[in-house]
């Protein structure tokens, strides 16, 4: 039995040494140490055996397992580290290939024109203050000193909701009357910028939905030339230092006297060109001093107090700079538009 440990020790050592991969190892392994190999059975056997071979059979047996299975554990260490190299070479991966590119988000062309006036407002004492986009009746018109039978609520056609006098904001102007309410008596310098909507028939020139950036100032003493000189600083610093800047007069309900602005056509500096029409000028914003019925509404009282609003729209100024002919763009969620900014 001795003499048969010897031979098994020596043929599993021999296998080990020839088996070419992990798994021909493995069958090696099962055929001497594993449930069924051979000097697995001789340890069983053992039991069997007389009583006066059994103590050297067993030594015997015990001390080729362990040869055996350290045989194995190197062989499948060496194995293990041959076939990690083969399988690197094989699938090799090739680290100068550049990367695949992720998209890049960025913001919206409205969006950004609408930072960069809140960035100039801001410089200019301005704090932004947000209002809601759900109106009701008295806030959006009446109390802008548009009452009901007002001509000029047929300016804009109106998203009503299913509850009578609530609807979508058409301009941001209400919101003067949220933060006059909320001020008065205190002096405001704000900016409001926001969505506003209407029911209009979608063409190249109008949506359903578009931002308008709105300011108020309210407090002693304010005048007409404090609104002009604002505008004009306003102007300088969005379209450059040299830019000049036209008023004209014009109406609006909850402003008194009211005026319209033009910059010097800063695509053809005035020259004349297909987006200023050949006049060399362009419409910015609206303006005027708050009409007391306003100010009276927001709480202020108007022999006191006095004050200036204007409102420009963010995506006719991205227009005009980037020379983009059809407003939809901007809501039309179309990549090739966005990715251009
Ligand atoms: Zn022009």
């Amino acid at each position: 039995m001795l003499k048969r440990l010897d031979e098994l020790q020596d043929q599993a050592l021999k296998q080990v040494e020839q088996a070419a991969d992990s798994a021909a190892l493995a069958q090696v392994e099962s055929a001497y140490t594993g449930k069924k190999g051979e000097i697995t059975t001789v340890l069983r056997s053992i039991g069997t055996l007389p009583a006066d071979e059994r103590k050297a059979v067993g030594e015997k047996a015990n001390v080729v397992k362990q040869a055996v299975d350290a045989a194995i554990a190197s062989r499948a260490d060496a194995l293990k580290a041959s076939e990690l190299g083969a399988a690197m070479q094989a699938g090799a991966i090739d680290v100068t290939l550049p990367g695949r590119p992720l998209p890049v988000g960025r913001i919206h062309p409205a969006n950004q024109t609408l930072r960069e006036l809140a960035a100039i407002w801001a410089e200019m004492g301005f704090q932004v203050y947000r209002s809601r986009d759900v109106e009701d009746d008295d806030t959006n018109f009446t109390l802008l000193n548009l009452p009901p039978h007002h001509p000029a609520r047929d300016m804009w056609d109106t998203f009503h909701t299913t509850q009578p006098g609530v609807l979508l904001r058409t301009h941001t102007s209400p919101g003067q009357i949220h933060a006059m309410r909320q001020y008065a008596p205190e002096p405001i310098r704000i900016i409001l910028p926001g969505m506003c909507y209407r029911y209009e028939q979608v063409s190249a020139r109008s949506e359903v939905q578009f931002n308008q950036l709105e300011g108020l100032a309210v407090g002693y003493n304010i005048h007409m030339t404090d609104l002009k000189g604002t505008i004009v600083a306003f102007a300088r610093r969005m379209f450059g230092e040299k830019v000049a800047v036209r008023f004209r007069s014009s109406h609006f309900p909850f402003t008194e006297p009211s005026i319209e602005v033009d910059v010097e056509c800063f695509l053809c500096g005035g020259e004349g060109c297909a987006v200023c029409k050949k006049t060399g000028w362009l419409e910015i914003a609206g303006a005027g001093m708050v009409h007391p019925v306003v100010l009276k509404n927001g709480g202020y009282d108007p022999s006191k107090f006095s004050g200036f609003a204007f409102g420009m729209g963010p995506e006719r100024m991205t227009m005009l700079r980037h020379g983009i002919t059809d407003i939809r763009y901007f809501w039309g969620n179309d990549p090739r538009f966005l990715e251009q900014f």
